[in-house]
């Protein structure tokens, strides 16, 4: 073993334990060891808040308890070998990897691990740093940089587009005022639904692509879903549709841009729609004040997403339909993002559930 090569100028502090005890408290790193069992016998106050546990649940536990399952086997084999031959892999590195809190979350941490041995037994001890946070925010700014990229080319092609569509909307309009012939009359009026199509998807492209400029005001968020909910309840009722409105009986007064936001609520209900539109089904949005957030849920009752599906939802031009633009989830996406909030999806009880979270508090602005 390596000679004891801790420097420190007060020696009388060196030997308190007081010191060594207050550092490892104190430090805003996870600090775990384990002995030759694989058994947790050191977790700092840091190792409580990153993993969950209370150092009473965790102290002479396995450390599989920390780990990821198909960590778990890996991290043993380690110690075994460390043990039979004195070398290990990941002994004196800074490693990136991957723990579980006790809620069950998997998440990424920077390790450096090191191994001392103390009365003939080998104790391995781990500095642990949560990256979530720190990953998170990479994957923001790649996934920033990726629309940026993809926002400029596709500027590009819709301005090359525009022009002529223009053209050839004005001209079947002023054929269609002078044609008389019903025939000739039904064929031009389709080329004119369908150029007023590919402007809508141009002028859908072209608002994906520029930079979101917010205006917010502070609303009533029940009677702006109510209003949305409104619009939509024919064409649900129409295909046989129940629509259930679920709201707490106080007023939730939020800042928001209120047409980016009813944006936001029609593509979930036009999604829900067509996800259903074959069996009737129900329709379901609610609103939940939620410690700091209020939560809105979309929920139907048609097939639900398929896991490949749901990885991808969020992606620009992803769509599984013959005639999508993909589009709307991801314009939803950074309407919310740009409101501060989140929205996900997942497959509830018989369909879909798309869920926003918006920052709020009683008495916000
Ligand atoms: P589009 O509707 O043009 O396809 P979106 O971005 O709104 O674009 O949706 C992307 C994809 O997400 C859809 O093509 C569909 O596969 C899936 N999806 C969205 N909402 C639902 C839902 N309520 N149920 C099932 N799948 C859904």
């Amino acid at each position: 073993m390596a000679e004891k090569r801790v420097y420190c100028l007060e020696k009388d502090l060196l030997s308190s334990q007081d010191l060594l005890h207050g550092i490892v408290e104190s430090a805003t790193d996870a600090i775990v060891a384990i002995n030759e069992e694989h058994h947790i016998i050191l977790y700092n106050l840091a190792a409580e808040n990153i993993f969950g546990y209370k150092v009473e649940e965790a102290l002479g536990q396995d450390l599989d308890l920390l780990l990821p399952s198909a960590v778990a086997g890996k991290h043993r084999k380690y110690v075994e070998e460390f043990l039979k031959t004195g070398k290990s892999p990941v002994i004196g590195r800074i490693m990136e990897g991957k723990a579980r809190r006790k809620n069950g979350e998997i998440f990424p941490v920077q390790i450096s691990r090191s191994a001392t041995k103390i009365n003939g037994h080998w104790i391995f001890t781990a500095i642990v740093r949560d990256i979530s946070a720190q990953k998170e925010m990479e994957r923001r700014l790649l996934e920033s940089e990726k629309l940026a990229a993809v926002g400029m080319a596709v500027s590009r092609i819709v301005h090359e587009i525009k022009n002529p569509l223009i053209a050839i909307g004005g001209l079947v309009l002023s054929l269609l005022k002078k044609e008389e012939d019903p025939k000739k009359r039904n064929k031009l009026e389709l080329v004119f639904r369908e150029v007023q199509r590919l402007e809508k998807l141009l002028s859908d492209i072209s608002n994906f692509a520029k930079p979101l400029k917010l205006e917010r005001k502070k609303i009533d968020l029940l009677s702006l879903c109510q209003e949305v909910l409104e619009v939509y309840r024919p064409q649900f009722e129409e295909v046989g549709i129940r629509v259930k409105f679920l709201a707490p009986p106080q007023k939730i007064e939020i800042a928001l841009d209120e047409n980016r936001f009813k944006e936001v609520l029609f593509n979930l209900l036009q999604n829900a729609l067509e996800a259903m539109s074959d069996n009737g089904g129900t329709l379901e949005l609610e609103i939940k004040p939620e410690g700091k957030k209020v939560l809105i849920f979309v929920r139907d009752t048609g097939p639900g997403i398929p896991q490949e599906v749901l990885k991808q939802l969020f992606t620009p031009f992803f769509t599984t339909k013959k005639r999508g633009t993909g589009l709307g989830l991801s314009i939803s996406l950074k309407i919310i993002e740009a409101h501060g909030g989140r929205i996900y999806a997942r497959n509830y009880e018989k369909g879909a559930e798309f869920i926003i979270e918006l920052p709020y508090q009683t008495g916000d602005s």
